[in-house]
């Protein structure tokens, strides 16, 4: 079957009728949901299986011997099934649960970070998100560790050959976004994956946006850890994971200290679980978990090329749309991008274009978001970023550009 003929076979409105909250009105207009890349809408199958946990099956999970704690153990530990399916890892113990990518990171740089010394590497980019710089810099400070920022280009690509050039024996890890979500770029994974491995480094990939707007195969990749958030995949806030390629979470040293996590508790001394609970302190996030399998379950039943498809013509729709306009600077305009639209008007500020916007039910974002190293290499405080899902039709993307037409002229 040929791409087009998948684009065929997604049914918008059906789908769209799965997700309740789009039937809102947003002050007295229909709500034009274009925020996906700071959190995504849930359909009926998510906030189902959340209640029905919670109706029917809810119980503290692993450590029960009643009928209720063995289902909702199993509920959840197949919601770790799922996600090793869905980014395609070799076993489901290779996966940790987590709150979400933020609680993946820290995790690496609280457990990995304790090999770091002084004077080690850490390479991270111009285009990663706060929550992939910040545990880094804590880890520096904690080891003497140094962080080096690797640029991105004016179209908003990584430079890869300042990239080649920030590596030397002394890297430990790179750690890198896979799909920005600001400038929607997609980076070459498997090219920095070659660079960091040919040097002895680690790589770490931020999947937040990657593994909603891509298919992804952590095997595939290379890579040795890969995070993601099940929030922007359709699934409930408060959870999300991390995978660890190889024996990488056997050789890592746990990071919380609780319950859950330990094999035998003495005064003195304690021994850790085995993976990947050795990593999974205190009570987890157990219906979000279960709300997270049955979002892959939902997104799993749509061909992930035509689903890209579909997001891909969203995205040129509105690029089309944003760039006629005067005045109108793009951020972010690499060839290889997922569906994430960022641009500054000048004279109008985001902010004030995103409250006009919202006078016409159309949600968008403005800001730094959450990376402000990046605003700073494009000179700019704050981008307006429209973000486009599955849902999203092109119809929306007229309300869109119409309504910013009118926000701006009311601006300027
Ligand atoms: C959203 C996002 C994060 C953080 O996700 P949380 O759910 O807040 O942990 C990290 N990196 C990128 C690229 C993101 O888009």
């Amino acid at each position: 079957m040929t791409a087009h003929a998948n684009i065929q076979a997604l049914d918008i409105a059906a789908i769209r009728s799965e997700f309740p909250i789009l039937k809102r009105e947003i002050n007295g207009k229909p709500l034009v949901y274009l925020d996906n890349a700071a959190s995504a809408q849930k359909p009926d199958a998510v906030i189902d299986a959340v209640a029905n946990v919670y109706r029917h099956s809810y119980a503290n999970v692993h450590r029960g011997l009643h009928t209720l704690a063995n289902e909702a153990t199993e509920a959840f530990e197949g919601g770790r099934d799922k996600i090793a399916a869905f980014l395609g890892a070799e076993r489901s113990d290779q996966i940790v649960l987590t709150r979400g990518a933020t609680e993946a990171i820290n995790l690496v740089a609280n457990s990995f970070g304790q090999s770091l010394k002084a004077g080690d590497e850490i390479i991270l980019s111009q285009m990663e998100h706060h929550s992939n710089i910040i545990p880094w810099q804590l880890a520096a400070q904690r080891s003497g560790a140094v962080v080096k920022w690797c640029p991105v280009t004016p179209t908003g690509e990584l430079d890869y050959d300042a990239l080649m050039g920030l590596m030397s024996e002394k890297t430990r890890l790179v750690t890198i976004v896979h799909m920005s979500n600001v400038l929607g770029t997609t980076n070459d994974a498997a090219r920095i994956v070659k660079m960091a491995h040919d040097n002895g480094a680690a790589v770490l990939l931020d999947g937040s946006q990657s593994a909603v707007h891509l298919p992804v195969n952590v095997s595939d990749l290379g890579c040795d850890f890969f995070v993601f958030t099940g929030h922007k995949l359709y699934g409930p806030s408060g959870a999300g994971a991390l995978y660890a390629a190889d024996d990488w979470l056997d050789r890592l040293p746990p990071w919380q200290g609780g319950g859950e996590m330990i094999a035998d508790v003495f005064e003195d001394t304690s021994t850790w679980a085995d993976v990947p609970h050795k990593f999974e302190a205190g009570t987890p996030a157990i219906a979000d978990v279960i709300g997270l399998g049955a979002a892959i379950d939902w997104i799993s039943q749509y061909d992930r090329i035509a689903v890209m498809e579909h997001e891909r013509a969203l995205l040129d729709r509105a690029t089309r749309g944003v760039a006629d306009m005067d005045g109108v600077r793009l951020i972010g305009t690499a060839q290889d991008k997922g569906a994430i639209l960022s641009f500054a008007i000048e004279g109008a500020h985001a902010h004030d274009l995103a409250q006009l916007l919202d006078k016409y039910g159309v949600a968008v974002r403005a800001g730094h978001h959450c990376t402000q190293p990046l605003m700073r290499a494009f000179d700019v405080t704050s981008t307006v970023r429209a973000s486009f899902a599955i849902y999203n039709t092109p119809d929306e993307v007229d309300v869109f550009i119409e309504a910013l037409n009118k926000a701006k002229s009311f601006l300027i």
